[in-house]
């Protein structure tokens, strides 16, 4: 029964002011169908551009592990040398596509520069720097009097010790979660005496000049910066949890090697792998992810982080006794992340504008229970909760049937599976030997249309 809004909107209005925190991907996509839906808009954003993660940014937290609570922190964690990890014709919106190849950078793996060069276009074209407050970081979200449509937002303007207020019917979190290091634990680190440092403080390969690095993780940013790092370093060795891997010497490099999980490290500098050898490293690197942060939400343990879990969420947005004056945009993970972003939005903004209904608070929370119970049945970890790719691949497809639109085209999904396969499969290149003659003629895309 989806009932419980109607009657609120029919009574209160649909929400006059609506905050969006951020001004990444998820926040400029949120902006606009807030304003399509005829909503008043304000966007707060921290820094002095938008574009979020996709602005490279030279500097590095002030404390190269990202742990000091007290640490400068810079939100991006791009490195200079990064090309997207999706081809060109899923890193844009399904009704506003990236660009071809004829402009910019050719090619149809884009360096990080292209990105925000389309996400600036994008502000430009639906007009939404007007509605940005730049410079203007969100110190604190809290409910007013248990009323859902009551938010009070605390920010502060760089360069100004106040900190003013500002009451929100709604408020959009779209914050990012790519800058608070995650790490594994490393038996006897204490006393090993390299340099340590998170992915999120990586920018160039230099200062590992004629070094031995070991890497840990197996993921995207694993992949790329071994290969970045390994054109400079003196031995690049790589760990990972990931039980298949074969331990040997890269076939394409001759110092990278492959390893299972670091055993323990040594105060004589020795790092030990599980699978028996050892080197004497001067670096561990950890490409080990990021943890969700919320440190500006206030909501009495309503929301939770748990082992990387934010919840509970009804489908990855909404917290069900909080909705929908509190939506989450871009939670999952392991997704084409443009268009997944695109379609929450609309459904947030539909939902806020009262043109389409969620579900009661109870069937709500009896869909995320469910969701968890399926989850243990498989024996997957909480802090997987929101990689789609293992188990919600009809994700999207919900959100777009949710707002009227018509179902994703198929080509997508097996473009994005096929580069997640090169990825997991560590396949050197694979962005230059793309097959982009095979793509292109599947790839034949229609205009999404904008709304239902
Ligand atoms: P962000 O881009 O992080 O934006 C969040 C914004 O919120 C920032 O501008 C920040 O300043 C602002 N903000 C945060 N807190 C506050 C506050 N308290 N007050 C005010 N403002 C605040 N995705 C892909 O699709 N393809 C790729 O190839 C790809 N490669 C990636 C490589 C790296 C190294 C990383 C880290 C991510 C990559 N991603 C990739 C994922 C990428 O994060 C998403 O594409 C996208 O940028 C997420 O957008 P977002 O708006 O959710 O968050």
């Amino acid at each position: 029964m989806k009932s419980q809004f109607l009657a609120h909107y029919t009574t209160m209005g649909p929400p006059s002011k609506v905050a969006v925190i951020g001004a990444g991907v998820a926040g400029l996509s949120a902006a606009r169908e807030l304003l399509r839906e005829g909503l008043h808009v304000v966007v707060f954003e921290k820094s002095d551009q938008l574009g979020g993660t996709w602005k490279y940014d030279p500097r590095t937290d002030s404390d190269l592990l990202s742990i000091d609570p007290n640490r400068e922190i810079v939100h991006s964690s791009m490195y200079l040398s990064l090309r997207t990890n999706l081809p060109r014709q899923i890193m844009g919106f399904l009704d506003y596509p990236f660009p071809d190849r004829d402009n910019g950078d050719r090619r149809t793996f884009p360096g990080h520069e292209e990105v925000f060069c389309f996400l600036n276009k994008f502000a430009e074209d639906f007009g939404l720097h007007q509605f940005i407050r730049f410079n203007t970081e969100v110190l604190r979200v809290e409910r007013v009097e248990e009323k859902n449509d009551k938010w009070v937002v605390e920010c502060r303007t760089l360069g100004s010790d106040s900190v003013s207020r500002e009451v929100f019917q709604a408020v959009v979190i779209c914050s990012g979660h790519f800058t608070e290091p995650r790490f594994a634990t490393l038996p006897g680190i204490e006393k090993w005496p390299g340099y340590q440092i998170h992915s999120h403080n990586y920018r160039v390969p230099e200062q590992f000049r004629d070094q031995v690095v070991v890497l840990i993780g197996y993921g995207a940013s694993a992949f790329d910066i071994s290969r970045d790092i390994a054109r400079v370093a003196k031995e690049v060795h790589m760990a990972t949890r990931n039980p298949d891997v074969t331990v040997m010497k890269l076939g394409n490099y001759n110092n990278i090697w492959q390893h299972t999980m670091v055993k323990y490290v040594s105060e004589d500098g020795s790092v030990a792998f599980e699978d028996g050898s050892s080197v004497y490293a001067d670096v561990i690197f950890y490409c080990t992810g990021y943890k969700y942060h919320f440190p500006f939400l206030e909501t009495n343990g309503i929301v939770t982080i748990e082992d990387n879990r934010v919840g509970p969420l009804y489908k990855h947005v909404f917290p069900p006794a909080l909705a929908p004056g509190i939506s989450f945009i871009g939670i999952p993970e392991k997704d084409i992340i443009f268009q997944t972003t695109e379609l929450q939005t609309k459904w947030v903004a539909r939902v806020l504008s009262g043109k389409v209904l969620l579900p009661t608070e109870k069937e709500m929370m009896a869909y995320v229970e469910e969701y968890y119970k399926q989850m243990e049945k498989s024996g997957l970890p909480k802090h997987n909760t929101h990689y789609l790719h293992f188990k919600e691949l009809g994700y999207g497809n919900w959100l777009a049937a949710e707002v009227g639109l018509p179902p994703i085209e198929e080509w997508r999904e097996e473009m994005y599976l096929e580069c997640i396969k090169s990825l997991t499969e560590m396949k050197d290149e694979y962005r230059d030997k793309w097959d982009d003659a095979h793509w292109n003629s599947i790839a034949k895309s229609t205009p999404f249309p904008q709304n239902g």
